[in-house]
């Protein structure tokens, strides 16, 4: 399985990046996890989006969605062409109901399905089993499990800090965590974000074999954050960044 960044920053991005969004690949399955402002642009460095079979939004602030109106418009251009004949699965929450209710209507482009029940049920794409979890934000959200065997990555999405979300990354071989806030943040963390410490903290309950650091304000030093979380998880920690691709092993 590899994970390929296609946006690391929140809530705006730097001239040149792009808002959350990773690619999932395992054995020819492409999945989309967020396409924030401007990650539809960098999906297609990597894929031809007509090979995209699955794209998940885990809430609907801007920074984690407002590009499916690009995926919107291009699978519709693909449709009309004739080349895409399936249409994307597209898992969101059910809340904000005006939200979901938009892109649920778009029923040639995309397979709605409410995140409240793909997280009861079996995700299976080929050997790639996907789950879902809530986590702790203002608004509905969910985080995402993609586990092939033993192999396990779980992307945190937004939330602050929750002993369920150390229970969902638990053995993880790679958690993707946000990592909004520096230390000295810590008073906006009841806005339902992460410190780099926290996320650090995270992965050390969990046993996680790796934390990827994501979601970071555009004006903070990414390295001092991977420096917060070092001083809390004795593993090894990396940075998110644009286009790069982490190999997820056990
Ligand atoms: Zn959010």
């Amino acid at each position: 399985m590899q994970l390929t960044v296609l946006g690391c920053y929140g809530p705006y991005a730097p001239a040149g990046g792009a808002c959350s969004s990773y690619l999932v690949q395992n054995e020819g399955f492409n999945l989309m996890l967020d396409c924030g402002h401007g990650a539809f642009s960098y999906l297609q460095k990597f894929i031809n989006f007509r090979e995209l079979h699955a794209l998940v939004i885990s809430h609907f602030h801007p920074d984690h969605y407002a590009d499916i109106y690009a995926v919107r418009q291009a699978f519709s251009g693909a449709f009309q062409d004739g080349s895409r004949t399936n249409p994307l699965i597209v898992y969101a929450p059910m809340e904000p109901k005006p939200f979901f209710e938009e892109i649920s209507s778009w029923r040639q482009e995309f397979i709605t399905i409410p995140l409240e029940d793909a997280m009861l049920r079996r995700n299976k794409f080929g050997n790639l089993k996907v789950d879902f979890f809530p986590t702790n934000h203002p608004m509905p959200c969910f985080g995402v499990s993609a586990s092939v065997g033993t192999c396990k990555l779980t992307y945190t999405a937004d939330t602050a800090w929750s002993l369920d979300i150390v229970e969902q990354c638990a053995d993880s071989s790679l958690v993707l965590a946000e990592a909004s806030l520096r230390e000295a943040d810590m008073a906006y963390t009841k806005k339902g974000h992460l410190t780099a410490g926290q996320a650090g903290s995270l992965a050390q309950r969990a046993k996680a074999k790796k934390l990827v650091l994501t979601h970071f304000w555009p004006e903070y030093n990414p390295f001092q954050l991977k420096r917060e979380a070092e001083v809390t998880f004795d593993g090894p920690v990396e940075l998110a960044e644009m286009g790069k691709t982490f190999i997820v092993e056990e």
